[in-house]
């Protein structure tokens, strides 16, 4: 089955796509990105991410050459030019080519990237098991809300878990839990979910929104608010929440068990409903 790309509106095998080595993503990491994944072959979210990526584009007055309508069909192109049974929708929107310079100027054509890859998800035994977890400081920039692809921090905390053995990075910030180098960290404590708020901080997660919206529906009690790494550590069950994650629990941060050690009812509960929404 085809790996698809699709550079600056034209559809092509992954393996012919090229950028210029002048593109200011290549140069300063100056775009913006989004991860969709598929359910049966529908793009989940669609709209959520477009409008992210959208709120991307203007916080970093970048010009967004599609509209979502366009975005749309786009993917829905892609997704079905490419049949994997589940894809992974990845979209890159730089600034453009340019004579390396840090300021750029403000006609500048932005360089447009999507590919389509068949997407693996996490086995089911991994899921009921849960995963381990290990916290880091967090060094990234003042505005992790913006989907940038500039992710060196999220990349090296990403590795060093990868030497740990662990499945992810849990990001602190000034003694405070932001969120995962690639998702975004849920605790429950006393039966309330707790995870950080929206703001400069972290990505606010396209799934963290639908799985808040899940508990308010399952009448969990929901607080956006800041938890120490002493709160996740005493906590009765964490899980992570991401496109690529779903809801996964973390059974063991910096090797001392969350809880029993297994994935709490909590957890499970909101993955199951979770499941639910996809189909
Ligand atoms: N936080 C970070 C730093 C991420 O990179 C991601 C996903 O890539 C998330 C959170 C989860 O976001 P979403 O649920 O929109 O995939």
């Amino acid at each position: 089955m085809p790996e698809i790309a699709f550079v600056n509106g034209r559809f092509l095998p992954l393996a012919d796509a090229t950028v210029s080595v002048e593109d200011r993503g290549f140069q300063f990491g100056d775009g913006i990105y989004e991860v969709i994944r598929t359910y049966d072959g529908r793009p989940f979210e669609l709209e959520a991410h477009l409008a992210r990526l959208d709120r991307s584009a203007q916080a970093l007055d970048l010009r967004q050459p599609y509209s979502r309508q366009e975005w749309t069909q786009f993917a829905l192109e892609a997704i079905q030019r490419a049949a994997f049974p589940e894809a992974k929708i990845y979209i890159q929107i730089t600034r453009g080519v340019a004579p390396r310079d840090h300021a750029y100027h403000d006609d500048l054509v932005p360089t447009v990237v999507m590919t389509v890859r068949e997407f693996r998800p996490l086995g089911a035994s991994v899921r009921a098991v849960g995963v381990e977890a290990m916290t880091i400081e967090d060094i990234r920039w003042g505005r992790c809300d913006i989907k940038s692809v500039n992710l060196l921090a999220n990349v090296l905390a990403r590795q060093q878990a990868k030497h740990a053995k662990v499945f992810e990075a849990i990001l602190i910030k000034d003694g405070q839990v932001t969120e995962g180098a690639v998702s975004n960290v849920m605790l429950v404590r006393a039966g309330t979910v707790i995870t950080a708020p929206e703001g400069p901080l972290i990505l606010s997660g396209v799934t963290r929104a639908v799985v808040l919206q899940l508990a308010r529906q399952e009448r969990l009690p929901v607080r956006e608010q800041y938890c120490s790494q002493a709160d996740l550590h005493a906590a009765a069950e964490v899980f992570l929440t991401g496109t690529t994650v779903e809801v996964l629990g973390v059974v063991r941060i910096d090797g001392k068990p969350i809880g029993d050690g297994k994935p709490g009812p909590v957890t499970q509960r909101l993955a199951t409903r979770f499941l639910e929404r996809t189909l």
